[in-house]
């Protein structure tokens, strides 16, 4: 085994909080710093799956020594001027719905709240909306579809995670296969960097000025600095849609078809392909075949419809069945509500967990086969359930979304380490890369070495250089 969860960083440091704190209360006010140690409990764990299990069982969980919510940029940078002269770890706190482990304190610290950024300015003429980076995707859209607008993000936990969250994981929405993943719609940032200095990058359809600095904290894991603002690509919301669910002989014929969409321009809103346990484990024991789900929506009837009708054909061509709206429209109904069914598997004391993989297409089948059987070949019967299904296409491969469950005999460690060593060295075995849009935090931390290779050294550098005291959520990504 390559990198084991003994890897992890995460040593307590020595620092004087007590002083620091007094510093920040007299920039914040104390109602902005608190201390209870039950809040900060409840607030140092997102939703990682074997943190979110252990804080709802009892167990010991990592736990931060403040919480802080500043109200502005120029108070978010004071207050890391001081964290920065008494080298005391900061880690920026969004809506909490990682699931990487990027938010807890593995090296204690102060939480950073960024709730009170949420102003939302938007730009009707140039098509920008510039929001604040605790504004969550929920009340992002619902400001911006009374217009008719809408960014078109809408990861699975659009209800509680948020613009600086998103930038920070290099997330990705829904409806990717239309309109990209978050990087495709940030037009510029304001970061409060680890000396404290507040830094704006200029915001513009396109530059060429040189390598892009947005660029630079989109992924960062809250390592590199805080980020304040973002101004986003904004688009008219489409008004007509169509929802067609497919079944198939086999997973791969299912991805071939959606290969072929993908080559030929067609980049429906929406296309997800299940495995046949995959279909069993969403549609709750309806559907038991490989399934394919399309969401079409356009300006103009006719044009959805020629679009609905092209994707009929191709899936024809690789033997799929059209069976009515049915499964397109159950996700679509259901697809803000996977955190509440997680929680409840793990309140009836099963673990499971997601893993996401970035596949180019020819080796998408392979890896999608070896990472499936060797999480099932898990012995002692730990792993019941373990499914995939593929999404978030592009012209060069796909995403492949691994759910995997059972029951921690060994305790939730011992389960974690063996699910997760199992599918990351085998998705490296392939050359894929080890998340698709999750990120690294500390559960991938182990292979991130090998997953950069050469440029490795260069991530370490520029973290190095912008954070010579390692302050910013130390421990994660790098
Ligand atoms: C049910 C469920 C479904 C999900 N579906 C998707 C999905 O479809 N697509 C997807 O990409 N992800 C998904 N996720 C994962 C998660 O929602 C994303 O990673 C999301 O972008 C995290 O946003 P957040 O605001 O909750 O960030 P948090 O969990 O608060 O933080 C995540 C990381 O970003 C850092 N961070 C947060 N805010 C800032 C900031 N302002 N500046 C600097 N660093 C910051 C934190 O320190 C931490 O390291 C899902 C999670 C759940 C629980």
């Amino acid at each position: 085994m390559k990198g084991t969860w003994e890897s992890i960083g995460g040593k307590k440091r020595e620092y004087n909080i007590e002083k620091a704190l007094d510093e920040i209360e007299a920039i914040v006010g104390s109602n902005a710093v608190i201390k209870d140690r039950g809040l900060l409990r409840e607030k140092s764990v997102d939703f990682t799956p074997i943190f979110y299990y252990k804080k709802v069982k009892g167990y010991e969980v990592p736990t931060a020594e403040a919480l802080i919510t500043p109200k502005d940029a120029k108070e978010l940078s004071n207050i890391v001027k001081v964290a920065n002269k008494y080298g005391i770890p900061i880690i920026p706190l969004g809506g909490g719905s990682g699931v990487v482990g990027g938010l807890i304190p593995i090296s204690g610290g102060i939480l950073v709240s960024m709730e009170n950024f949420k102003e939302i300015k938007i730009d009707e003429e140039n098509m920008v909306v510039v929001a604040g980076a605790g504004v969550t995707g929920k009340s992002l859209e619902e400001v911006l579809n009374k217009k008719g607008y809408t960014v078109g993000h809408y990861p699975q936990s659009l209800n509680e995670s948020t613009v600086g969250g998103w930038i920070a994981t290099k997330s990705i929405g829904q409806y990717s296969t239309k309109y990209g993943g978050i990087e495709d719609m940030v037009l510029g940032v304001e970061v409060v960097m680890p000396n404290g200095e507040i830094i704006k990058t200029k915001a513009s359809p396109r530059s060429s000025n040189g390598p892009s600095m947005k660029d630079l904290f989109i992924g960062s894991e809250g390592t590199l600095g805080l980020i304040t603002s973002a101004s986003l690509k904004m688009r008219v919301l489409p008004e007509h849609r169509q929802m067609l669910s497919y079944s198939f002989k086999g997973f791969n014929e299912a991805i071939k078809a959606a290969k072929k969409m993908m080559l030929q321009g067609l980049n429906p809103d929406v296309v997800r392909v299940y495995d046949k346990d995959d279909a069993f484990l969403w549609f709750e024991g309806d559907a038991n075949e490989p399934l394919m789900i399309v969401i079409l929506e356009d300006y103009r009837e006719e044009t959805l419809n020629l679009k609905a009708r092209l994707v009929d054909e191709i899936v024809k061509e690789f033997g799929g069945s059209y069976v009515g709206e049915k499964y397109a429209s159950l996700w679509l109904k259901d697809r803000f509500e996977a955190k509440k069914k997680a929680e409840d598997y793990m309140q009836m004391g099963f673990l499971l967990d997601t893993i996401e993989v970035s596949s180019f297409w020819s080796s998408l089948y392979d890896v999608y086969s070896s990472i499936k059987n060797g999480l099932l070949s898990i012995k002692d019967g730990v792993v019941l359930n373990a499914s995939a299904h593929a999404d978030h296409f592009s012209l060069n491969g796909a995403c492949l979304y691994f759910t995997v469950g059972g029951a921690p005999e060994k305790g939730p460690e011992a389960f974690y380490e063996a699910i997760w060593s199992k599918a990351m060295e085998a998705c490296l075995s392939f050359g894929c890369s080890i998340s698709d849009h999750h990120g690294i935090g500390i559960l991938r931390r182990p292979w991130i070495r090998e997953e950069l290779g050469s440029s490795y050294a260069l991530l370490k550098k520029l973290k190095e250089a912008l954070d010579n005291r390692d302050i910013m959520n130390p421990g994660k990504l790098v």
